[in-house]
């Protein structure tokens, strides 16, 4: 399959940034809580950003189809990304040693006033400049394509390699550079390395848009705003279907939530089990717990062509996109499921092989190969021209919503001495927290396969 060359600088664009926000969220929670923050507050401050990163979408959406066009937001968010970089490289600057022993208390006669307002300032630039950015990218993939093209979700699927790549190596390079309560300014290096790759990103970008970001007729994509017309275009108001096609989306949308919100569980319950719970010591070697967060990327990487040629191979009998979705969750279920059965009957102090959760990421990430980038070639295909990217910005703000759910999911994770209930259900060990996930997103794919028929006629 042949894909126009444009596709792969938004590939590099794509990866690099990411490199640069997934490197610096490796460091986030350790720097704060060697530095600033006990545990709980660190987690909900890295909670609450996760969250808003996705929520600016929206608005990143609308004022690129409204005003400025997805290459001028793409290039504001971005240089917005490298100052929000910059300041928390400023805040490890300013950092002084402040805890007393690891996880402990804050001798409170240090003053570490400036460096917190970096860092609160250097996250909210990195919350409107992804809101200016992630919407913005995804759209001009799609317009690299007539709207109807069946390369489409192969094209998202190579896009979305360069996603992984990006958060496969951020962790491992930023993550050379973690501080620790003693020494919390090593961190900054880490911030600066962020910093520096998204500048670069930007860099390559804008000197070659304009050669290689074009339509398949040639003309350029992204230059202006969507809702002014073009020469090309005939009527813009909205229509029936237009109105419906748009429905479609939110609906799917709203199942995604189910999806990330199991997913992101990475970041905190599933990262306390591989601390606490899995075996990670090989001849006398421990495996940082880090590196777990490394596993989906890498998987996603290397699974994306196998996916992108089992798709291409399965010729007539390739499942419809919205299957594809609801085939995403039913992995999802099962990748918890096979966890669920390998802790059962674990005791709370046992550790168990390495090979529970591996085989929990390798089933999740087919599962997210089958959804995220079909769900994005979905929104490209089915969005009018006008609202492309607000409807790219509305497709992420499931995530938004996911993140904030995953971490009050996360706080049912078992404890020692406490039963924890979710509707009235008590959870009472690892088993049961996992089912909670198997449930969830199996009812959420049995319910998405029933509509599949009913959806597809609103997309015809
Ligand atoms: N890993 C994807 C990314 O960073 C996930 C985005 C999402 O929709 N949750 O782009």
């Amino acid at each position: 399959m042949n894909h126009p060359k444009g596709l792969y600088l938004l590939f590099v664009t794509e990866m690099s940034e990411r490199f640069s926000y997934y490197g610096m969220r490796a460091l986030l929670t350790l720097y704060m809580v060697a530095a600033l923050f006990t545990m709980t507050r660190a987690s909900e401050v890295y909670g609450t950003f996760t969250s808003l990163v996705y929520l600016t979408p929206l608005v990143g959406g609308y004022i690129a189809d409204r005003y400025w066009g997805n290459r001028r937001s793409i290039l504001a968010g971005g240089i917005c990304m490298a100052i929000g970089q910059f300041l928390m490289f400023l805040s490890a600057c300013f950092i002084q040693p402040s805890i007393q022993v690891e996880g402990g208390a804050i001798d409170p006669s240090v003053d570490n006033t400036l460096a917190l307002w970096f860092m609160v300032s250097g996250l909210g630039m990195l919350v409107i400049g992804n809101g200016l950015f992630k919407p913005n990218i995804a759209t001009m993939v799609g317009d690299l394509y007539p709207q109807d093209d069946r390369r489409k979700d192969a094209a998202f699927t190579i896009f979305y390699m360069g996603v992984n790549i990006g958060a496969l190596l951020a962790p491992l390079v930023c993550g050379i550079f973690e501080g620790s309560f003693q020494d919390p300014g090593r961190f900054r290096w880490g911030f600066l390395i962020a910093c520096i790759v998204i500048s670069l990103s930007m860099l390559i970008f804008w000197t070659f848009k304009n050669r290689f970001l074009v339509t398949p007729d040639g003309r350029q994509i992204g230059t202006s705003p969507k809702s002014v017309p073009s020469e090309k275009d005939s009527g813009k108001a909205l229509t029936r279907t237009d109105y419906i096609h748009m429905l479609v989306i939110v609906i799917l949308a709203v199942f995604v939530i189910f999806f990330w919100a199991a997913y992101e569980q990475a970041g905190s319950s599933l990262t306390y089990f591989a601390d606490q719970q899995t075996d990670k010591t090989f001849f006398g070697w421990e495996m940082p717990t880090s590196w777990f967060q490394t596993f989906p990327a890498l998987f996603c990487v290397v699974l994306a062509p196998v996916m992108n040629w089992m798709w291409q191979k399965m010729g007539r009998f390739e499942p419809h996109s919205i299957q594809k979705l609801a085939i995403g969750l039913a992995l999802l279920s099962l990748a918890y499921l096979v966890i669920a059965f390998g802790v059962k009957d674990v005791e709370p102090g046992l550790k168990v092989s390495i090979l529970w959760i591996i085989s929990l990421y390798f089933i999740q990430v087919l599962g997210e190969l089958s959804l995220s980038p079909i769900g994005l070639s979905l929104v490209s295909r089915l969005s009018p021209k006008r609202f492309a990217s607000l409807m790219m910005g509305i497709w992420y703000l499931s995530t938004s919503v996911s993140n904030y759910t995953a971490g009050k999911l996360a706080t049912l994770y078992p404890e020692e001495g406490q039963t924890k209930y979710l509707l009235g259900i008590p959870i009472t060990d690892l088993h049961d927290f996992f089912l909670i996930f198997v449930v969830m997103s199996a009812v959420a794919s049995i319910l998405l396969f029933c509509l599949c028929p009913l959806l597809k006629r609103m997309m015809k």
